[in-house]
């Protein structure tokens, strides 16, 4: 013991010569030690402990209960976890968080079961309303209705025919919109599909029938009062509050306007951000152009808010048809869906990026989209050779990579392109994704393990608010790759579904190295940020169900305990 301490002291010693900082400034001095857990670190060379000790934000010791008694200091907070599972905080590595915070304090659609219900909703939310003002809802999804079919303007007239509504799917990809809200957009029979969307008019009369998708939602979005300031912040502290008690420690922003990076920034200023932010920027576009001049933003507010991405958006989705593929769809052979950006408009953006080191992550969900995107970065990778980048390995991700040709699965891997995927996706489209790409196309959808064996990393996460962004349901829907209630249709490729370690990389180390962060966080080991989630069960040995039931009892970010939930 005497050796030991005075081998600690002559380490401290020399670290503090040579100006760095040391592990453990006296021997028994750490902030956070944790005992008695069950805890899976994900390191190789150490894949499981009984306890770890965090100083200064980081981990200083990984395991056993009898070696961490020495690191009980004065000043140490000691957690006894009682055979708690813990495992590497994790990352939702694709949300949208002031969307999240935006759902709980507007009108929440999550959940209506059928028209009746949604109206129903929408007509109480609606009463309390100022007439004449506009109101808006989220959360939507017809695809779970009775009779599955999407409301239309006449539905919203009867129930609110003083006030404009504006109410997104579930999918953020598509609206309706009552005939108020359209008189605003000056929009009747004769105007045109703009670029990358869809006005839908009805077959009979020509006249538009409410629903919005994708790029033609923009034409009545834009004259709906911006939030103020004070309640974006609201949405985003709320959101931010809410992901922390989920268990999350790190969210991966997949898109963000000037106003809320301003936003995030006064508020992370402020102290009032416990969560870890890593961000990206909506482009192209002059905020997109804005931050390709400023550059990125690296471990900022004390390692909480990390900016370096751009995020394009570059077809819609499945549910409504949006998604860009590369035949018709099987439901309705009229349309293969659309792009919704501009080639020519992303491959300038695209060579400044790699010069300026600047990572991209883009939204493809269709095959044609997927194509599209990897033929574009192949491109941008060779116009910009590593010699003229910033950063030489440029980590460029396609968020969703939902549809793949088979020809495009091997590309992923071969051009070092990470596929951000939304394990939830998988079990919600399975009721309507064999409908719309009939079966031969399943082959290559939500295809985690082909993507995996191709020698790819996947980043996973919620994709909240689109789905509810719990971290159990992705543990679980990556893992079983069936409905919540254990349903999965013909043709659902069950050899698609990841082994729990995978899955745990999907929200750990995976989603660390999406971010270059895999040198400080995704696993548990000496030097790395104290970032932990402590679960309720034992999510690595659980009956499948199980894991639905698991909650969230502790979150810990740099060795601070930011939530408990109560005993
Ligand atoms: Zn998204």
């Amino acid at each position: 013991m005497k050796a030991r301490y005075l081998f600690l002291r002559i380490r401290c010693g020399l670290a503090f010569l040579l100006g760095c900082a040391c592990p453990i400034s006296r021997a028994q001095d750490t902030d956070l030690l944790l005992v008695n857990g069950n805890i899976y670190t994900l390191s190789e060379a150490q894949p499981r402990a009984e306890a770890v000790a965090a100083h200064e934000g980081k981990i200083v010791f990984v395991g056993s209960n009898e070696d961490a008694k020495r690191l009980r200091g004065e000043h140490t907070r000691l957690v006894d976890l009682h055979g708690q599972t813990v495992v590497p905080g994790l990352t939702d590595s694709h949300c949208h968080i002031f969307e999240i915070g935006e759902r709980e304090l507007n009108l929440n659609l999550e959940g209506t079961n059928s028209l009746e219900d949604f109206l129903e909703k929408v007509k109480a939310y609606v009463a309390q309303s100022r007439p004449g003002a506009w109101v808006t809802g989220r959360g939507w999804i017809e695809t779970f209705w009775k009779s599955p079919r999407f409301p239309t303007r006449q539905d919203l007239d009867k129930i609110a025919p003083r006030n404009p509504l504006f109410l997104t799917r579930a999918d953020g990809h598509t609206a309706v919109a009552n005939s108020d809200a359209l008189k605003w957009a000056e929009i009747d029979k004769h105007t045109p599909n703009p670029f990358g969307g869809e006005i839908l008019k009805d077959q009979e009369t020509g006249e538009p029938n409410g629903m919005l998708l994708d790029n033609a939602r923009d034409l009545v979005a834009k004259h709906i009062p911006r939030p103020r300031v004070a309640d974006q912040e609201k949405a985003f502290l709320l959101a931010v509050k809410r992901e922390i008690e989920l268990g999350w420690c790190e969210i991966q922003n997949a898109g963000s306007n000037a106003n809320e990076i301003a936003g995030m920034r006064r508020c992370l200023e402020a102290g009032e951000v416990k969560l870890r932010i890593y961000n990206a920027v909506y482009g192209p576009g002059k905020d997109a152009q804005a931050f390709l001049k400023e550059g990125s933003t690296l471990d900022a507010y004390d390692r909480h808010f990390t900016q370096r991405t751009i995020k394009v958006v570059l077809d819609g989705a499945l549910g409504s048809r949006g998604a860009a593929l590369l035949k018709p769809y099987a439901d309705t052979p009229g349309t293969s869906g659309f792009l919704t950006e501009k080639e020519t408009d992303l491959k300038p953006m695209f060579e400044e990026a790699l010069r300026r080191g600047i990572q991209v992550e883009t939204h493809a969900i269709g095959d044609r989209a997927n194509r599209i995107i990897l033929d574009l970065y192949e491109q941008a990778f060779a116009a910009v050779p590593p010699e003229q980048r910033k950063v030489r390995e440029p980590r460029w991700r396609v968020e969703h990579a939902q549809i793949l040709d088979a020809a495009d699965t091997p590309r992923f891997a071969k051009l070092g392109v990470i596929p951000s995927m939304q394990p939830s996706h998988a079990i919600s489209d399975l009721f309507f994704a064999p409908s719309r790409l009939g079966m031969d196309r399943l082959t290559g959808a939500y295809a985690w393990q082909s993507l995996i064996k191709s020698g790819c990393v996947i980043a996973g996460g919620s994709d909240a608010p689109i789905e509810r962004g719990e971290p159990m349901i992705e543990f679980y829907a990556a893992t079983s790759r069936q409905s919540l209630k254990g349903f999965s249709g013909e043709g659902w490729h069950p050899e698609q579904a990841v082994s729990r370690e995978q899955a745990l990389k999907m929200l750990t180390l995976w989603s660390a190295f999406a971010a270059f962060e895999e040198k400080d966080k995704g696993s548990i080991e000496v030097g790395k940020l104290a970032d932990f989630t402590v679960l309720s069960k034992d999510i690595m040995r659980i009956s499948e169900p199980e894991i639905l039931n698991t909650r969230c009892i502790m979150t810990i970010i740099g060795g601070e305990v930011v939530f408990e939930a109560a005993r």
